[in-house]
């Protein structure tokens, strides 16, 4: 039985207005879900100094250092990567004896990225007076704003931003293929709801659109982006050549998220076209596909491009409790794709599908922890120059 028109909600509505991580701060927020993000952000941060070593100083400005994170989420991984590359900043200028700037920071995000939560988590701002500094052991010496938009549009006045930050972001596409939703096409999804394991137009349609959306989004931060700014972006990355092998995200949403989709197929909770009309709109991209994109937009040159194994997206206190791995799989998944399965299926089909996830990961605790693990591609870009002439 073929679902009613009005039963897709999804597809009818753009992702990008729907899009974000679950906010708030309970069990399957984003802000309780993150904790491997944190960590191999913190793996990463040797890096992130690198690239901010490639950033000009001015000797004197009138203008705040901008910084812009984009793809900020809500929860505590952005402050903390804001604070360090403002710190960094504030580090060299010192040292250079250049006059210090005043700093701005950027948060920014899909529309319906919880911003209160985040900025609820802010510290209070304290600049200049070293008094002032000293009172308040946990402050911030950036003014803040919030961003809201989609990244792979114009967010920023021209000439505006000295360094772009981005991580665990770019791997989310502005749009599930219109040619992967569309059932007469031969990229149609056909009984999946990922790109691991499908068909070879499906995941040739995702890499399309992966390519033309980073081409996008350098598109326009070239034109943000001030003389001298540099660049660093964190997205989810694969080591095979083949788009149809996703690696870890692969594993995380094409086997027990997939099964519980086909659980709830074969349950009759929903029909099979529900269920191949829902796709993750995630692409794990390899250095290759990464590449040709910023060497074909060629506003920016490559300090370093890179693949790193970041682990596994699962942090639970003890690996030994199947049932604890099972509910922190549920959870990551949730977190991440919780608000669009609730678009698509509503939230009371929506909590039956993540028990049944949560269910599998139980009886696959162990597979689970030591299969599904990340890797990302790390991408340091300096702004080498304007484009002249537009294609
Ligand atoms: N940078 C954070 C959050 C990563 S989660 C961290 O390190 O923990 C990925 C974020 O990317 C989500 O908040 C999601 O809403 C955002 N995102 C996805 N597509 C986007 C787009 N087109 N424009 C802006 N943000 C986007």
């Amino acid at each position: 039985m073929a679902p009613s028109g009005d039963d897709i909600i999804v597809s009818e509505r753009k992702l990008e207005m729907i899009l974000s991580m679950k906010g708030g701060k309970g069990e399957a927020s984003y802000a309780n879900n993150s904790q491997a993000q944190a960590k191999h952000a913190r793996s990463m941060l040797h890096l992130l100094k690198e690239t901010l070593e490639t950033v000009q100083l001015k000797p004197s400005s009138e203008t705040a250092f901008a910084v812009a994170d984009l793809g900020c989420s809500s929860g505590t991984n952005t402050l903390f990567t804001v604070n360090v590359i403002i710190q960094h900043m504030i580090k060299r200028y010192e040292s250079s004896g250049y006059v210090l700037p005043e700093f701005s920071a950027y948060f920014s995000d899909l529309p319906s990225n919880d911003f209160n939560t985040l900025f609820q988590l802010l510290p209070p701002l304290a600049m200049g007076s070293m008094e002032e500094c000293l009172v308040t052991d946990n402050h911030r010496s950036f003014f803040a704003a919030a961003v809201p938009g989609s990244f792979y549009r114009r967010l920023f006045p021209t000439r505006s931003i000295n360094f772009f930050h981005s991580a665990f972001s770019l791997h989310w596409l502005s749009q599930v293929p219109e040619s992967v939703m569309d059932k007469r096409s031969t990229a149609y999804n056909k009984g999946r709801v990922f790109i691991h394991g499908a068909d070879e137009e499906t995941a040739g349609a995702y890499k399309k659109q992966y390519q033309s959306d980073l081409a996008s989004f350098l598109r326009f931060r070239s034109l943000e982006m001030r003389s001298g700014g540099s660049m660093f972006l964190v997205c989810l990355g694969r080591t095979s050549v083949d788009p149809t092998d996703q690696s870890g995200p692969g594993l995380l949403f094409g086997t027990h998220f997939q099964d519980a989709w086909n659980d709830l197929v074969q349950e009759g909770l929903i029909t099979n076209e529900k269920r191949d009309t829902f796709n993750i709109p995630v692409y794990a991209s390899s250095l290759q596909d990464f590449r040709e994109v910023v060497e074909a937009d060629g506003s920016f040159t490559i300090n370093k491009l890179e693949i790193f194994k970041g682990g596994s997206p699962l942090v639970v206190n003890k690996p030994d409790d199947a049932a604890e791995v099972g509910r922190a799989l549920a959870n990551s998944c949730r977190s991440v794709a919780g608000v669009l399965v609730d678009a698509h299926i509503g939230e009371q089909l929506s909590e039956e599908l993540f028990s049944r996830v949560e269910h599998r990961g139980t009886a696959h605790a162990k597979e689970a922890l030591e299969q599904i693990q990340f890797y990302h591609i790390v991408a340091s870009l300096s702004f080498a120059q304007m484009k002249t002439k537009k294609k």
